[in-house]
């Protein structure tokens, strides 16, 4: 690179520096031998020439001059040399050896730069910088009323929201806000959604990271970029820092071997950085999680996160209200009846419920309607929770006919024990998420305490649709391996969680480990009482199962009545089911 620059871009940069002067000049020079090398060129009409030292290069129009000859003789010049410009040495020097050294440097800075920040998401100058996203005073940004239910949240976080607007009337009774608030809750409950609207109310900056960001690939970034976070903010304060899935730096520090140094060393520099800062500065720390129980304690003390919102799953009026803030979004026939749908969606998070509202419009668009109508909604319930309805037949009669009676028998053994309508709405179409029928069931309201009885009616309930089966065909099929899951699931709680057991009394024989996700859970206790659950978890399930089957034995005329009415119209609402029952 370096010789093409010297060779081809030298002379270029050189020749272009030719001065015009005019004849009389030239012919001055001349007297004066004051020129160097001398170039006639005939075809352009025009002399090129050189002062004494080849430091400057002219040119002049040609004259037709007879003289010129002999005054070129007399001047001493030569003739025909090559008319380069000797330039001078400092600067030549620092053209073709200094320039493209610099020039390179640049471009290598430049390209490394790019690489880095390819690779970390920061570029070289920024190490361990914490890249937070900064929202400042959105004012189009999200508002708490866009947050729909999640009242008491809402009103816990209002009152952060009014001491950064009015730090005095805190301080001069001497309260202090707390530093941090945990925000936990199942996925989807709009958590990131009210962090964000604190923001929007409170009109102070908001730095935003997720707890991942900090860890990064090189060792010791993150405690560096919580360092600079809480620099930023305290130079930015009063402000609110939100830290999203904190738990990925959160963990508990449990020190076995192979743990993540990096993630541990972030976390202290976390909670050296809470401590650090005095209470009224005006920073307040924000985060969420949907895994509390794995936190460290160190990081849920008193001091560091004082306070911890919940974020529940909404409740029916919760749920309500959910659907009509995201249905201001669409166009919707004015006779919809979100309660209805609110019902039907027991159980389903804010996203849920926000996905349900833009299936619905995805389904209005596709029957080519103008607005969502009640219909749409339904069936974008049932699309959300149980998949899409599968176009083509693909169950046998034989098979329709045990899964119309499956059915029934869960749906007729509930209403046998709790006398009131068990479920909305039951059909037997196919699902892709590979349910062959589907029943959507009756909300409970809102209820806080289940009693033993209707936990084993509940199992009863779920051992009723393979009951059926057995009493109908004398066969077992395989369509019950969910309710069979979900039966053993409630009964192992009954004994181990609930304590529900004679022989257990109020010992608890397993923990719940992420309540949030899943629920999984751990047994603490030895082989030979998880030998005696085993067996009495059977016993349970065993006893629940006979109990459907009688109850079935009883209503057999009403089991055939009702499965031939769903066999032939493949759904059967709650309204009909008990019109039959009790007709
Ligand atoms: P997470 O609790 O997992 O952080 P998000 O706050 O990201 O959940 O919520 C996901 C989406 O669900 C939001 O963008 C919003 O559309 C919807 N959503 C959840 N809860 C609510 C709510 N209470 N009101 C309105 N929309 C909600």
């Amino acid at each position: 690179m370096l010789m093409l620059f010297n060779f081809l871009a030298m002379p270029w940069m050189l020749q272009r520096q030719v001065v015009e002067v005019d004849y009389g000049t030239f012919i001055e020079m001349a007297e004066n031998k004051e020129l160097g090398q001398v170039k006639v060129q005939q075809q352009e009409n025009q002399i090129l020439f050189t002062n004494k030292d080849n430091t400057a290069v002219y040119k002049t129009a040609m004259m037709p001059d007879p003289n010129l000859t002999q005054m070129l003789n007399e001047s001493g010049a030569g003739f025909g040399g090559e008319i380069i410009k000797q330039a001078d040495p400092i600067l030549s020097f620092l053209l073709s050896w200094v320039l493209p050294i610099v020039i390179f440097i640049l471009i290598g800075q430049y390209i490394s730069g790019r690489m880095m920040k390819n690779a970390g998401g920061s570029n070289a100058m920024m190490f361990g910088k914490s890249n937070a996203k900064v929202y400042v005073k959105s004012s189009e940004g999200i508002k708490f009323s866009d947050v729909a239910g999640e009242d008491e949240a809402k009103e816990n976080l209002a009152e952060v929201v009014d001491y950064l607007h009015n730090t005095n009337k805190y301080r001069e009774i001497g309260a202090s806000m707390p530093k941090g608030i945990l925000l936990v809750g199942p996925p989807g409950t709009g958590k990131t959604m009210l962090a964000k609207a604190v923001a929007g109310e409170s009109n102070v900056p908001f730095f935003s990271m997720s707890g991942s960001e900090f860890v990064e690939m090189f060792v010791g970034m993150g405690a560096s970029k919580v360092r600079d976070l809480f620099k930023q903010a305290k130079e930015k304060a009063p402000c609110i820092v939100f830290i999203d899935e904190i738990d990925a730096i959160g963990q508990k520090r449990d020190g076995r071997v192979g743990g993540n140094d990096e993630r541990e060393q972030t976390l202290n520099q976390l909670l050296t950085e809470m401590d650090g800062f005095e209470e009224n500065t005006g920073v307040i720390i924000l985060a969420a999680t949907n895994r509390p129980e794995s936190l460290d304690p160190a990081l849920t003390r008193p001091g560091r996160f004082d306070r911890r919102v919940p974020v529940e799953l909404p409740d029916l009026k919760g749920r309500e209200e959910i659907l009509k803030v995201h249905a201001k979004k669409v166009k919707l026939d004015p006779n919809v009846d979100f309660g209805k749908i609110a019902r039907m969606a027991s159980g389903a998070s804010g996203a849920e419920l926000a996905n349900i509202i833009n299936e619905a419009a995805l389904r209005a668009v596709r029957d080519g309607h103008r607005y969502v109508t009640q219909e749409d909604l339904e069936e974008s319930i049932e699309v959300v929770i149980a998949g899409y309805q599968k176009k083509n037949a693909i169950l046998t009669d034989e098979e329709k006919k045990v899964v119309a009676y499956h059915e029934i028998g869960h749906a007729l053994v509930a209403a046998k024990q709790s006398n009131s309508a068990p479920v909305q709405k039951i059909t037997i179409v196919p699902r892709t998420s590979g349910a062959l029928g589907y029943t959507m069931q009756v909300e409970e309201g809102n209820h806080y305490l289940v009693s033993r009885e209707e936990l084993e009616n509940k199992i009863a309930t779920l051992t009723g649709g393979r009951a059926a089966e057995e009493l109908v065909f004398h066969s077992s099929s395989t369509g019950a391996s969910n309710d069979i899951e979900q039966a053993t699931k409630l009964a192992r709680a009954m004994i181990t969680r609930y304590g529900m057991s004679k022989d257990f009394d109020m010992v608890a024989l397993e923990t719940v480990q992420n309540q949030y996700l899943g629920g999984d859970t751990s047994l603490a206790c030895s082989a030979e009482i998880q030998a005696e659950v085993d067996r009495q978890v059977i016993a349970l399930v065993k006893q629940q199962h006979e109990k459907a089957a009688k109850i079935l034995e009883e209503n057999r005329d009403k089991l055939d009545e009702l499965a031939k009415y769903l066999y032939e119209k493949e759904t059967i609402t709650g309204e009909e089911f008990m019109n039959i029952l009790n007709g």
